[in-house]
């Protein structure tokens, strides 16, 4: 089925109040831009570099997302213009985020990676090295990056059950800090073979790739 069929058929199937970043990874400009031709404008990316490239040859007004592991060197080639890093984990790295910030005169919205999956392969911090980071006054003295929610990936897994209590994690976490941070608003969980489990337990961003680009070819 041709990419716009597929991200209508996507469409029809979550709510009005869910995000979709459509995973353009590895995939050509021309498949991005048949997306945005459907009318898609909110892109994830999750090499910088690559991100870096597709910006510069897609129209200006696409919102981009970095959903990878964020390596701090760098931050600095995406400054200017990311609209959401998902996969912040560390303090450190919310300080390099923040000094580009300043550099570039922006705010660089940000989510707080945590690790749900069972697995020892994926990034992220515990619900609890998290609790501490927004408690702490470096975090308070950072005026260039806001954090407005929560990332998470499943573990990688056929068993639906074990995936909904990895779900149910972020989104308590997430209700738990929103407590103290009135900018929080995201729960970015959910790609092409979870995301109806993911919006079920309270996902309000998907990030979905295969499904609507095809499977990947790393080659
Ligand atoms: C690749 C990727 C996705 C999309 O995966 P699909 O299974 O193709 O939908 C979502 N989130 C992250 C962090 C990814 O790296």
């Amino acid at each position: 089925m041709s990419i716009q069929q597929n991200l209508k058929n996507l469409k029809s199937t979550i709510p009005e109040h869910v995000t979709l970043v459509a995973v353009s990874k590895t995939k050509p400009i021309s498949d991005l831009m048949e997306a945005y031709n459907a009318g898609q404008r909110v892109f994830g990316e999750n090499k910088i570099q690559e991100m870096v490239d597709k910006y510069q040859d897609m129209p200006k007004d696409v919102e981009w997302h970095m959903i990878g592991h964020v390596q701090r060197n760098k931050v600095k080639h995406m400054a200017e213009f990311v609209s959401l890093i998902h996969g912040v984990d560390n303090l450190k790295l919310l300080k390099e985020i923040n000094k580009q910030g300043k550099i570039h005169d922006r705010v660089i919205a940000c989510l707080l990676q945590i690790k749900i999956a069972s697995e020892d392969s994926k990034f992220g911090m515990s619900p609890d090295e998290a609790s501490e980071i927004l408690q702490s006054n470096a975090f308070s003295e950072l005026q260039h990056i806001k954090v407005i929610g929560v990332m998470g990936m499943a573990t990688f897994t056929d068993d639906m059950n074990q995936i909904e209590k990895e779900f149910t994690l972020l989104k308590t976490s997430f209700d738990k800090f929103r407590i103290q941070n009135s900018e929080f608003k995201i729960i970015s969980m959910g790609m092409s073979g979870d995301y109806q489990l993911a919006i079920d337990c309270g996902s309000n961003m998907i990030r979905v790739g295969s499904s609507i680009f095809g499977e990947r070819n790393y080659n």
